[in-house]
């Protein structure tokens, strides 16, 4: 794996603010299944469909809510209470199909200096 990788990779080790979970993220059907099946004590609705005009991937039809300013499954101390069962595209982030995500910039460095 490249040095740049790593590096990003070492970072959300000591990430405190989790600011890349701020905006929730689109799911696939079986991602929701999965996490129904987990069945996080945290109140529902957990998803809600999304704008037509903006689905990036045929795949992805919904999303997860926004409560309280960040993803429904942020717990307070920042971590994800769905972690062992999260959806495919946060267990990869900060990298996207083996690359730097498209919205590493926007979704992490541009929300807090690390
Ligand atoms: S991607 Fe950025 S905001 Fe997200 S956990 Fe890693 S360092 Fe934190
Ligand atoms: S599902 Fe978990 S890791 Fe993904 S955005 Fe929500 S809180 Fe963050």
């Amino acid at each position: 794996m490249k040095k740049e990788f790593i590096d990003m990779l070492e970072r959300c080790k000591i990430c405190k603010p989790g600011m890349c979970c701020r905006d929730g993220v689109e799911v696939t059907k079986e991602e929701m299944k999965r996490i129904e099946a987990f069945g996080p004590k945290i109140e529902k609705p957990w998803f809600e469909p999304i704008d037509p005009e903006e689905i990036s991937e045929s795949s992805h039809v919904d999303t997860t809510v926004i409560r309280n300013g960040t993803c429904v499954f942020q717990a307070k101390n920042k971590l994800c209470v769905v972690y062992g069962v999260r959806p495919n595209y946060c267990a990869e982030f900060p990298l996207e199909s083996g690359e730097i995500a498209e919205h590493y910039e926007e979704l992490c460095l541009e929300r807090h200096n690390i």
